[in-house]
């Protein structure tokens, strides 16, 4: 019989936020994965967990453990991964061995619970029937001015780990690079000095400036593009024309004039719609 290497979500901050089924999940399996053990222990004492653990699966040590995980899942053994907060894999190790483990046919269940993202998203007051995880930001300076750069013409909502150490300085690029969009940073989520800074980027910047020390973890959300991006009006014609007398579907070509132009989708869907609506009326 095979092992099931379960995906266990732990609390982001407050020890309350685990779910009835993530402890019984921790109590009954062989052995627990986790990135750090030292971490995990404070969560697993305050449940009263006793599970042994088999391995820190922190990057770098990950592959390196593959092998022999894989092997206790073959012998039958039921193994739990945890990550030092919030859902494993995001934004934390565990890829490759999830990968494995689907490769080598082995079940794997997630146990779904706390996410820094996600509960950041849910409480920002911006739209979330689109967005994109971004994960965290890059270290360089270059790397986050390029991200942000290409932020102008998305339009979901856009949600980044960053660092207390270099939040000041994400926050001053965007008052370069995305002066308008709408902004919020969740701090210290679930936990005692949580809150929520809401307004532009340089709004933001003012706030946290003024405080003696930037302190905490923080979830960054940008806000999509709420004004439609100006594309050359011929350029949009030509490709229209083009794309058409290829007798491409209208779903593709809105999704080449949004991606290729940049030009928000449903104005993208607006003007193809409207080509068909005129030649359907032109007298033949
Ligand atoms: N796996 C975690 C999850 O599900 O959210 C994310 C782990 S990632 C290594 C750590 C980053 O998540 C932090 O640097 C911070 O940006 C964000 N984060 C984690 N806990 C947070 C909290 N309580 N409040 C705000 N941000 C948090």
């Amino acid at each position: 019989m095979n092992g099931i290497l379960y995906l266990v979500a732990t609390p982001i901050g407050n020890l309350g936020d685990i779910t009835h089924r993530a402890i019984e999940v921790l109590k009954s399996v062989d052995f627990i994965l986790a990135e750090d053990t030292r971490t995990s222990l404070r969560v697993l004492k305050h449940y009263d967990i006793h599970t042994p653990f088999f391995s820190s699966v922190y990057q770098g040590a990950e592959r390196q453990r593959i092998l022999s995980i894989l092997s206790l899942l073959g012998d039958g053994k039921h193994l739990a991964l945890v990550s030092d907060a919030g859902t494993p894999l995001v934004s934390d190790p565990g890829f490759p061995l999830v990968r494995a483990a689907v490769d080598a046919g082995q079940p794997v269940v997630p146990v779904p619970g706390p996410c820094a993202a996600i509960a950041g998203l849910t409480a920002s007051g911006l739209p979330l029937d689109r967005f994109s995880f971004e994960g965290a930001l890059p270290r360089g300076r270059g790397a986050r001015q390029s991200l942000f750069t290409s932020l102008e013409s998305r339009e979901e909502t856009c949600v980044f780990y960053e660092s207390s150490h270099r939040i000041l300085d994400s926050l001053q690029l965007l008052v370069e690079v995305l002066p308008t969009r709408r902004l919020v940073l969740a701090r210290e989520l679930t936990k005692v000095h949580e809150e929520f800074l809401r307004g532009t980027a340089s709004e933001l910047h003012t706030c946290l400036a003024e405080k003696d020390r930037v302190r905490g973890e923080f979830v960054l959300i940008v806000g999509g593009a709420e004004t439609p991006v100006t594309a050359d009006q011929e350029a949009v014609h030509r490709m229209l024309e083009e794309l058409k007398a290829e007798n491409l579907p209208n779903k593709s070509i809105v999704r080449i004039l949004v991606n290729g132009l940049g030009i928000p989708r449903n104005e993208a869907y607006r003007i193809v719609h409207q080509k068909d609506d005129g030649e359907r009326n032109e007298p033949s």
